[in-house]
């Protein structure tokens, strides 16, 4: 989770500011989009309460992309619907030629009972593994939708002018599948690729932004390179033979050997991978054998997950884990086995050069506060648009009126809340990135 130890960057309206947004000339000046960001700001939050009521579970979000696919054909948009599940995809042609630059928001909500209060707050529940589950929207992804509609409605009004096209996608299941045990079915941005989202026409770059309470309000966190972790469930089984617990001799205590493996995991991260690189975790999280004191069980099986931020580092922590869990059951002459969750959340890195070119659209569209953020171990599943296009991913500082970025609510916390001032500043942020980036000389 992500604390403090934000640096921000030094550019408050100083001189060097000034000369550092000289070279961004964005196709239509900022004054006028502020005028339309003004105008849309009420529906901002209309939209992002209506959706935060009515949150739908990942795979479940019908009524989230009715609600966008009815705002982009009122605005006049090519729309596709049911691209990789619910996704909904908005073409914004413009009126000169140029690159195709597309943007990004998630629409699920989570399985989480909602407890923050707000007048608008959630009440549904949905049908979730074989029961119902109450859910809500608390990782902003109610926010991010909104923002999104209110770019589409901002920048339909310069159409004339844009030098390009402007591709809008609205993706469901970013959280995953709602039912675990289907983990392996392509899901979320995974979907919409293998849909065809990045072709017709071929997307250049993509942008998309998080909504993040541990950030003031107004700026945005921007990272070159990794920025959110890759992720790997695991499932390990040691097979033993079961046995009277006073007579161990006569069996092989599994319980003894998983005690032994999950200690030599935590060697794999602290003795083996070289973190001076990049960190890693490696957790067992679920550890279940034996139902009796006086018997010692068959066998045991723990669940775990695998965090890192470099893709080598990852691959080498996979077979490492294999290794440690097969060499520890045979020296107590069990068996190991370890199945991963495939395919795993990979690592969500920004583009170096791409995110050292819309570095001075960041600051021109956040007033100068754009900061270097520290990467997270959480996910996303942006990560699957980044491996076929380059793409920067941006965090949006949000922390709900009367929180500070300490005391805030971490997203999936069924306390998690935003500023909704922070939602005129994501469309501003977006719409200055699409704009300044089609409208730069090497995008032509
Ligand atoms: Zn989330
Ligand atoms: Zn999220």
């Amino acid at each position: 989770m992500m604390k403090a130890g934000i640096v921000m960057v030094a550019c408050m309206a100083s001189t060097q500011c000034m000369a550092e947004n000289r070279g961004v000339q964005p196709a239509v000046p900022l004054r006028e989009v502020d005028r339309d960001i003004d105008a849309v700001r009420p529906k901002l939050i209309t939209w992002r309460r209506d959706i935060h009521s009515h949150p739908e579970l990942s795979g479940q979000e019908v009524r989230t992309s009715k609600l966008v696919a009815d705002h982009l054909r009122a605005l006049g948009l090519e729309v596709t619907t049911d691209v990789g599940g619910h996704g909904v995809v908005g073409l914004l042609r413009g009126g000169r030629p140029g690159k195709v630059v597309a943007l990004r928001a998630d629409m699920d909500a989570l399985p989480v009972k909602e407890a923050t209060g707000l007048p608008f707050a959630s009440t549904v529940t949905a049908p979730y593994m074989d029961d119902r589950a109450p859910v809500m929207h608390a990782c902003g992804h109610d926010g991010h939708t909104a923002i999104l509609m209110g770019v589409a409605e901002v920048l339909v009004r310069r159409k004339a002018s844009i030098p390009g096209t402007v591709k809008f996608i609205f993706q469901p299941a970013e959280e995953g599948v709602s039912d675990p045990r289907a983990a392996d079915a392509k899901i979320g941005a995974a979907a919409m690729i293998a849909q065809g989202v990045l072709e017709r026409p071929k997307v250049d770059a993509i942008f998309g932004l998080h909504i993040m309470p541990m950030i003031p309000t107004g700026t945005v966190g921007y990272r070159s390179g990794p920025l959110l972790g890759s992720a790997d469930a695991f499932e390990i089984k040691i097979q033993g033979k079961a046995t009277h617990g006073g007579i161990p001799w006569r069996g092989i205590d599994p319980i003894v050997t998983s005690a032994k493996v999950v200690l030599d995991l935590q060697t794999i991260v602290s003795r083996q991978l070289d973190i001076s690189k990049e960190p890693a975790v490696i957790t067992v999280g679920s550890f279940h054998g034996g139902n009796r004191g006086n018997i010692i069980p068959e066998s045991v099986t723990m669940l775990g997950t695998l965090r890192t931020f470099d893709d080598a580092m990852r691959a080498d922590a996979k077979q490492r884990i294999v290794t440690v869990t097969e060499s520890v059951a045979n020296a107590h002459g069990a068996k190991g086995e370890v199945h991963f969750a495939a395919p795993g959340v990979s690592v969500t890195s920004n583009d170096a050069a791409l995110t050292e070119r819309m570095i001075p659209a960041l600051r021109l569209a956040t007033n100068g506060k754009a900061v270097v953020t520290p990467k997270i171990s959480g996910t996303e599943d942006f990560s699957e648009f980044q491996k076929v296009v380059p793409g920067v991913y941006v965090f949006l500082g949000a922390p709900p009126k009367g929180k500070t970025t300490e005391t805030a609510a971490a997203n999936h916390s069924p306390l998690f809340d935003f500023d909704e001032d922070a939602m005129p500043v994501g469309v501003r942020t977006l719409t200055t990135l699409a704009l300044d980036y089609l409208a730069s000389p090497s995008a032509k």
